[in-house]
């Protein structure tokens, strides 16, 4: 019997390879004449290519977004684009970038045209997150929504081989805590099977050949619904975990996800029976936990939290911080089991069984 409430969120998708000529017009049709392109120093030629495409639509280049949005940055790029009188973000990259784009937007309602060039699923999400003073402060405001996303998998061609394997596996996170949402409903429960299911075959064609262009279009599909997952219901334990161990121990976010996903899924396996179900079908596996664990070896990503740099003795603090102030959970979050979850997660040892 179902019995869910369902908000959607608008915006525009435009999705396809060589889709990025595109923008120009995008731009216009969202009432915007003067862009400013954001971007990471590493990313500068795409988002060169970005302004040349948009002419006289583009108003200038700020390439200084970074990891986790320090104010700093934030408060850089809201100046640049208010001296460059822009009336429009053109967001081209990470959740980093896409973050920049959303810190610009909380203060002055401009409307962002996201290019996302990774797996992690920001541009689907009215969620933003800034730090200060070593301190990522999350929120969600609907005028940091995206207003036009545009997935041009060519331009993901380039992501080594290595983050697309963690960023798609962060992607998978998002829809597999989808599954068990307690905010769920079953249009968000295909959207995540199918997300796993794309994501899952395009990253094996991916490690096989980087180039793969059809790949890189299933994965972004894949991407774009576990985003969307993302922004319309609550996450869990997974989520919480991973946001600790990322504030509290520094380590990388798409990496962390990785390396906590099959833990976390092991942890909620009896509380959760459907979401397991669907998500084992998706991976083409018997088991969840075991299957995105054989999944994550297979494609050679990292499978431990000490090869991420995480030191043993932080594991107190972690758990104090996760029960502190749990999210909901299918499961109850109690010390015990979060500890042996972490711990094995910690050393890279299977999931439960
Ligand atoms: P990222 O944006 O930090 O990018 C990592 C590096 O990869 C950067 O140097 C970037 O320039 C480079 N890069 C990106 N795409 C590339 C490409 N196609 N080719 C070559 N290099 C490329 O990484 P991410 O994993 O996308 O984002 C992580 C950040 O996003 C975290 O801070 C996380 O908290 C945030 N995030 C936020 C949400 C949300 O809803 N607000 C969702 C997911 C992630």
């Amino acid at each position: 019997m179902f019995d869910f409430t369902y908000t959607t969120s608008s915006a525009r998708i435009v999705f396809g390879a060589g889709s990025l000529r595109l923008v120009q017009n995008e731009v216009q049709a969202l009432g915007a004449r003067r862009a400013v392109v954001l971007c990471t120093p590493q990313q500068r030629a795409q988002a060169e290519e970005v302004a040349a495409l948009l002419g006289p639509s583009c108003a200038g280049v700020f390439d200084g977004a970074q990891m986790h949005v320090p104010i700093e940055s934030a408060r850089r790029a809201r100046e640049h684009a208010r001296e460059l009188g822009a009336d429009c973000a053109v967001a081209v990259g990470g959740g980093s970038t896409i973050g920049l784009g959303k810190a610009i937007a909380l203060e002055s309602a401009l409307p962002i045209l996201a290019i996302p060039t990774t797996y992690a699923g920001s541009e689907m999400t009215p969620i933003f997150g800034i730090t200060e003073n070593n301190v990522k402060r999350t929120g969600k405001d609907p005028r940091v929504l995206p207003k036009t996303v545009l997935y041009d998998p060519s331009l993901t061609l380039g992501l080594p081989v290595d983050m697309s394997v963690v960023s798609g596996l962060n992607a998978i996170a998002h829809a597999a805590e989808g599954l068990y949402a307690k905010d769920g409903n079953p249009v968000m429960s295909l959207m995540a099977e199918e997300g796993i299911r794309a994501l899952a075959k395009g990253l094996r064609a991916i490690k096989a050949n980087p180039k793969d262009l059809n790949a890189r279009s299933e994965c972004l599909y894949g991407a774009w619904l576990c985003g969307t997952v993302l922004g319309s219901v609550g996450m869990a334990l997974h989520h919480k975990v991973c946001h600790t161990l990322g504030g509290t121990c520094n380590l990388p976010h798409a990496q962390t996800h990785t390396v906590i996903l099959p833990h976390a899924l092991a942890y909620n396996r009896a509380a959760a029976p459907e979401a397991m179900q669907r998500i084992a079908r998706a991976l083409g596996a018997d088991d969840a936990p075991s299957g995105v664990y054989a999944l994550a070896r297979e494609l050679g990503a990292p499978l431990s939290l000490r090869e991420l740099g995480m030191r043993l003795e932080d594991a107190e603090k972690v758990i104090d911080l996760a029960l502190a102030n749990p999210y909901w959970n299918p499961a109850s979050i109690e010390r015990e089991p979060l500890t042996d979850m972490l711990m094995r997660a910690w050393a890279g040892t299977s999931p439960q069984q």
